[in-house]
């Protein structure tokens, strides 16, 4: 057997544990046999006590080789499984076209966003999107392209969201904006900047026609805790968005408070 590094920190150790006058060793040493083959090892190394008969050295070597093969592979493959699970987490709440949030993480976040604004008196803002006239897109540029549209306006969405927002998809051509700890002002300013920016881009057909979509949107807020169920904020941002479908298209909307208590 040789040592195959034996300027290995192990062998230090040894030597220093001899030096120290301790009686006993114990290392993982990689070792080559007369076959040269690589092998690991655990050594058990004991001086026998003093006075005893014979002053030899009892060495024991163990051939941990096939262990330690059998648990590097298995370290690696449970870092294969955290990484798949990681994936499958982000999967299981992202929308595969629009590469947002699904609906089922939008819901959860917003009955936990809600109960968080409660338990502290925070405000909290919610604006619904829908993309106007949708139907007659789809209908004169085909659902391909209608496709690209709703993943160009929720890139639009994404970029224009700050830390806490939470900007999911809420359904077909419907985008939600949960914005934490967000007065309804605010709330106003953001949806018809992001209005404007949909407004202001254009899409390009295969055939190079750049074309233009518009989005309508519906706000509300909780305030002073007005709200008795986070549904409410949706209700009420459904509403404000039916008045900007009514009030013309491409506009922002809300309604007034006092609905929150109807
Ligand atoms: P309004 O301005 O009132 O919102 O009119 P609209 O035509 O947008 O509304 P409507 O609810 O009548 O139609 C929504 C359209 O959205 C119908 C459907 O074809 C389209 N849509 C929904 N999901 C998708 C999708 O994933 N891809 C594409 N291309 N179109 C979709
Ligand atoms: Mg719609
Ligand atoms: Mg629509």
């Amino acid at each position: 057997l040789l040592m195959r590094n034996p300027e290995s920190q192990n062998f230090i150790d040894f030597l220093a544990t001899m030096a120290r006058g301790n009686k006993n060793f114990q290392a993982e040493l990689d070792l080559l046999t007369v076959k040269n083959n690589a092998i690991r090892t655990i050594m058990n190394l004991s001086v026998p006590r003093e006075g005893a008969k014979f002053k030899n050295l009892l060495i024991s070597l163990v051939d941990i080789t096939e262990r330690s093969r059998v648990e590097q592979e298995k370290d690696l493959l449970l870092n294969k499984l955290h990484q798949l699970n990681r994936q499958l987490e982000t999967l299981a709440v992202t929308d595969g076209l629009t590469m947002l949030y699904n609906h089922r993480f939008f819901m959860e976040s917003l009955n936990r966003e809600f109960s968080r604004a409660v338990r502290h008196g925070r405000p909290l803002s919610l604006l619904i999107a829908d993309i106007d006239d949708f139907k007659i897109f789809n209908d004169t540029y085909g659902h391909q392209l209608g496709d690209k549209v709703l993943a160009q306006v929720a890139s639009l969405l994404k970029s224009s969201r700050r830390g806490a927002d939470i900007v999911a998809r809420y359904g077909g051509e419907e985008f939600v904006l949960l914005l934490p700890d967000t007065t309804l002002r605010h709330a106003m300013t953001v949806g018809d900047k992001i209005r404007q920016r949909v407004e202001s881009s254009v899409v390009e057909s295969d055939e190079g026609d750049k074309l233009k979509v518009t989005i309508s949107m519906g706000a509300f807020s909780m305030e002073d805790n007005n709200l008795e169920k986070a549904k409410d904020l949706l209700i009420l941002a459904d509403k404000a968005l039916y008045l900007a479908k009514d009030a013309g298209k491409n506009c922002v909307r809300t309604i007034a408070q006092s609905s929150a208590k109807t």
